[in-house]
């Protein structure tokens, strides 16, 4: 009950918040586009998927693993060796050698990945301006848009996209995870912490794989969907917070919806502008 009234009176803030800067939001990623295109700077962003992930550095895969499997079978087959699975998910016994129920990332060793990658099996990449965010997941497209009134009378705080539950979710930027875990109506939800005040939270997961204080980088696995919380379907709840005031994504994504394309950038400037327009 306390949750659903601090929820309902957040909305509020947020929907008379939102009703004063929409258009002004609008405006301001226009005015900003050309500017931001024309930094240039692009990094190359690779993008996490089902079959090779990264986790501190390593190329790898996370896996559920079962009570009592050998770590060192599993070493083999994906080329690694029992104590790098140790030294990589911070296992305080270094004489442990089965696993016990629970996830672990598996690195590959170099020979392995090459086997993959002549498969075909690679991580795809784009090349993105510095800064800029990427969409969460990859091929899906909006269900729910932001801004919209539901049948409860709340202002939709996000996007929403379609999924089936298990399909990956990657960071959209860089940055620190705040929370990896259950909170509320948005079940099990990941948020991270951008550069200044700028969040995203994605939400209705079905898993997280993270936690608390790990460091991203963009395109890294963070979650798996679900329909966890507040849900009715299968899908992803995607928001942008700045100064934990909900922002379309979709107004900043619009040239690139449904493609792995789209990406959302914040300049320096412009954040100060939103910034500035809050006060
Ligand atoms: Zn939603």
């Amino acid at each position: 009950m306390a949750w659903m009234l601090s929820k309902i009176s957040s909305f509020i803030v947020v929907y008379v918040l939102i009703g004063n800067s929409m258009g002004y939001a609008e405006d301001l990623w226009k005015k900003y586009k050309v500017k931001a295109e024309s930094y240039g700077q692009t990094e190359r962003v690779f993008i996490d998927n089902k079959y090779i992930q990264t986790y501190k550095e390593h190329s790898g895969l996370w896996m559920n693993m079962g009570h009592g499997q050998s770590m060192e079978r599993i070493a083999e087959k994906y080329g690694t060796t029992r104590e790098e699975i140790i030294a990589v998910n911070e296992i305080k016994n270094p004489e442990q050698k089965v696993f016990f129920n629970a996830r672990y990332f598996i690195p590959f060793s170099d020979d392995y990945l090459e086997k993959l990658e002549s498969m075909g099996i690679k991580r795809h990449h784009r090349d993105v301006p510095h800064g800029e965010f990427i969409w969460p997941m990859v091929g899906s497209s909006i269900t729910q848009k932001w801004g919209v009134r539901s049948v409860f009378g709340t202002i939709h705080s996000g996007v929403d996209m379609a999924a089936p539950i298990g399909t990956t979710v990657v960071a959209a930027g860089d940055g620190i995870i705040l929370h990896s875990g259950f909170e509320g109506g948005y079940g099990y939800t990941v948020v991270i912490q951008h550069q200044g005040t700028l969040i995203t939270r994605y939400a209705h997961l079905s898993q997280t794989i993270l936690k608390k204080g790990d460091k991203v980088k963009r395109g890294q696995l963070i979650a798996f969907s679900g329909n966890t919380g507040q849900s009715t379907g299968a899908h992803l709840h995607f928001e942008i917070r700045q100064n934990d005031v909900s922002l379309d994504p979709e107004s900043f994504l619009s040239e690139f919806k449904e493609t792995m394309k789209e990406y959302v950038h914040f300049s320096e400037d412009q954040l100060q502008m939103i910034r500035n327009n809050q006060s």
